[in-house]
């Protein structure tokens, strides 16, 4: 994968802080509804009503959520946009790590392995391309990672 050109970068920006504003937009809003639902809570003294009001506060409560996670992943995404992020936009940071660790396995193996007869094994170890595919990002310019570390990222969150 190619890394993103000046003109996609600036497409990705646009799409997330439009995507940006309008969850601000929602978070707010829900926040707002959660609030007056609440408030209708201490005034309204019927049990079973009150039942369904806490569920809906709760799963309003899941949602806003949700989006906050989302609005940090796009600010993230947006800093790394801007050359302020943790890593470059567009790329995999753990792709970067495997890619990177192959290097340095192929330093030791040309380095020293080479004087001792076995050149050529070094340089058939497949390179990893640490950039997120153009379809994905395009569908998701928030992703942090590729479809496979991030499946990776999900297993790791579930289970811990
Ligand atoms: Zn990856």
């Amino acid at each position: 994968m190619p890394k993103p050109t000046k003109t996609e970068l600036a497409k990705y920006k646009q799409v997330l802080e439009k995507q940006l504003a309008s969850l601000r937009g929602d978070v707010g809003s829900m926040r707002d509804e959660a609030l007056r639902a609440s408030e209708q809570d201490a005034s309204v003294d019927h049990l079973a009503d009150q039942g369904t009001d806490n569920y809906d506060q709760g799963f309003m409560l899941g949602l806003i959520e949700n989006e906050e996670e989302t609005i940090k992943l796009i600010e993230e995404a947006l800093d790394r946009a801007a050359g302020k992020g943790d890593w470059d936009f567009g790329v995999c940071p753990l792709c970067l790590e495997e890619s990177e660790n192959l290097k340095k396995q192929k330093d030791v193996k040309t380095g020293k392995v080479s004087k001792a007869g076995k050149i050529g094994k070094a340089g058939k170890a497949k390179a990893i391309d640490p950039w997120i595919p153009k379809a994905r990002l395009e569908y998701l310019p928030w992703a942090r990672f590729c479809v496979r570390h991030q499946e990776v990222e999900e297993r790791n969150r579930e289970s811990a």
